[in-house]
Parts: structure tokens; C-alpha cells; sequence
């Protein structure tokens, strides 16, 4: 068996398209989504991540903003700034790149975003709000990936659902979504870390397995339950020689061995990744919306 490859380039491309058009009929009663986001210090790669952001929003439709501060910056700073741009009507979304410089709190920042314009969905108030069912927001990479379920005929409602990772961005919000009693949820979830014991005894009971571990090629096809569904979160940057720069992406799962066993799974990159950016831009859109 091979397993279906589950594209999330062209998934995250049709949703562009409908946000686009909502984004459009938006425009024609004279409101504009505006996503602000703030970058503090010059780390390459979240210099990246905050023009893809940018350029996103463009092809959608929306405008936005990217305020930089330098690396020396003082948290009081940046809660001046964050106020501002809480009271600003046109801001619809705000987003503070991370990691922070060291100086400035993380969740001091976090929790200083109006919850209404956190359109990462990291503000208490809001992972407040998922876990009891009532989310103002969905967070961008559990939210692709739930897309990436429902667009692939692999509801998780029924199924058991196994997540390799508990981190605050990826694996908790995401078994939080996972088993509300809800429409494209409704699932039986577990959720694995480093202390689980024997992890591939809990790898091999999942209908749905999400690896979100950051460790590279770590879940192998034996470690997969036949006809599983395997969504790749992970992305790992390994050593290759052949390569101009120097390494290559690589997922959490061991591809070759993982589509030999799965029913369908994600690649890396093109499976997760594209989505994540295109939920940034839904919940944007969803921040005009809920005013
Ligand atoms: P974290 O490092 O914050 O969390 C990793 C989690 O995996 C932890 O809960 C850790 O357990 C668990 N873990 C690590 N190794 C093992 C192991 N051998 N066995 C069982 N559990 C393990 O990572 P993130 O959640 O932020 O990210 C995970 C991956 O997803 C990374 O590769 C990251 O780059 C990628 N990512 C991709 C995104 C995308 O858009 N495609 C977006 C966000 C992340 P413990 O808690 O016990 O330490």
C-alpha cells in the first residue's frame, strides 16, 4: 500500500481563495482586515516568517503593517506600543512575533493583546475559551491541521486520535479542539510527551496520528497502525550535504517507511506548513467579523 499524499499547498490554496472572496465582499462595505505585526529584534528566521505573513495578506486582500523594533527594546516599550494598537480602530489583528528578546516577558506581552484582535490565540482569555467550547479564535497550526482532516474525507469525530507532543502552540490546543463535542471534533484523543512509556504502543492504537514532536523522522512506518492517517506537524532541519544550503526540511515522521502502512499522509514541507499561515489569515478575518 501507498498512502494518498495529503496536499496542503493546494488545500491552504483553496482556502486562500475563499478568504479572498470574503475578504472582497468586506471591501465593498468599505472595511478593510488589518493584520499589525511586531517584530522586536532581527532574528533571520522570524524576519521570514513575518514577510510570508505580510505578502499572505496582500494576496488575500488585507492590509498590513510590520512594526520592528530593535533587539534592545524594553517590555514597557513594546506594552506602549501593544496599547496603541489595541485602541486602534483600523488594527483588526495583532501579532507579536516570538521568541522575544530575553529581556522582555513573553506572557507578560501575550496577556497585555486585546483577546479580540490575538489572532495567534495564545492570550489566556482565548486557550480559556477553546478549552470549554466557545472559541473566539481557533490557533493557526491545530486549526490547519483539523482543515487538513475535514478537506481529506478523515473526520476525527469517532476516531481515536493520538497527538505525539504538549506544547502550548501545537499539541494541547490541538487535543483541546479535538475533543470538543463538536462538528469536525468528537474524537477520542490521546496526547503523548517524553514521559510517555512506550510510545509506539500508543502510535500503533491511532486511527489519526499527529506528530508534533520536533524531532526528526522520530515516528517510523512500524510505529503506524495500518491505514492510519499520519498529519506531519514536525519541522526539522537536517544535515544534508547535497544541498545548497546546506540541510533540508524534514517532518517528525520517517516518510518513505510512514507511507507504506498509512492511508494518507502529509508531507514535508507542503502539508501543514501552508496551512498554518492561511489560518492566520482566517482569524484576521474572523476579528472583523466578531466587531
Ligand atoms: P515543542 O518543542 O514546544 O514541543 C515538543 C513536544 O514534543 C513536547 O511536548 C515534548 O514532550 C514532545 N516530544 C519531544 N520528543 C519526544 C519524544 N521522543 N517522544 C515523545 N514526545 C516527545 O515543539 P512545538 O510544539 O512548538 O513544535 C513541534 C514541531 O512542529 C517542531 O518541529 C516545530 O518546528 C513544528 N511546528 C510546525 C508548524 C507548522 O506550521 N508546520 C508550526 C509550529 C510548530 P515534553 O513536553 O515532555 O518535553
Amino acid at each position: 500500500m501507498s498512502a494518498a499524499i495529503i496536499d496542503g499547498k493546494k488545500i491552504a490554496e483553496d482556502i486562500k481563495n475563499e478568504i479572498a472572496s470574503e475578504v472582497l465582499k468586506l471591501k465593498q462595505t468599505g472595511v478593510v482586515p488589518h493584520l499589525s505585526v511586531v517584530l522586536v529584534g532581527d532574528n533571520p528566521a522570524s524576519e521570514v516568517y513575518v514577510r510570508n505573513k505580510g505578502k499572505m495578506c496582500e494576496e488575500v486582500g488585507m492590509s498590513h503593517e510590520t512594526i520592528k523594533l530593535p533587539v534592545s527594546t524594553f517590555q514597557d516599550e513594546l506594552l506602549t506600543l501593544i496599547g496603541e494598537l489595541n485602541a486602534n480602530p483600523k488594527v483588526s489583528g495583532i501579532l507579536v512575533q516570538l521568541p522575544l528578546p530575553k529581556q522582555i516577558n513573553e506572557s507578560v506581552i501575550i496577556n497585555s493583546i486585546d483577546p479580540f484582535k490575538d489572532v495567534d490565540c495564545f492570550h489566556p482569555f482565548n486557550v480559556g475559551k477553546l478549552s470549554i467550547g466557545e472559541p473566539v479564535f481557533l490557533p493557526c497550526t491545530p486549526a490547519g491541521v483539523q482543515e487538513l482532516l475535514l478537506r481529506s474525507n478523515a473526520d476525527p469525530s469517532g476516531k481515536h486520535t493520538v497527538i505525539v507532543g504538549r506544547s502550548n502552540i501545537v499539541g494541547k490546543p490541538l487535543a483541546s479542539m479535538l475533543i470538543q463535542k463538536s462538528k469536525g471534533a468528537n474524537s477520542t484523543v490521546t496526547v503523548c510527551h517524553t514521559g510517555t512509556k512506550d510510545l509506539s504502543y500508543h502510535t500503533k492504537q491511532a486511527d489519526i496520528l499527529i506528530a508534533a514532536m520536533g524531532q526528526a523522522e522520530v515516528i517510523r512506518g512500524d510505529m503506524i497502525k495500518p491505514g492510519a492517517v499520519v498529519i506531519d506537524v514536525g519541522m526539522n532541519r537536517v544535515a544534508d550535504a547535497s544541498k545548497k544550503s546546506g540541510f533540508r526540511l524534514t517532518g517528525d515522521v520517517h516518510f518513505d517507511s510512514a507511507k507504506e502502512v498509512a492511508s494518507a499522509i502529509t508531507p514535508v514541507p507542503g502539508g501543514v506548513g501552508p496551512m498554518t499561515i492561511i489560518m492566520l489569515m482566517k482569524n484576521t478575518l474572523k476579528a472583523v467579523l466578531k466587531k
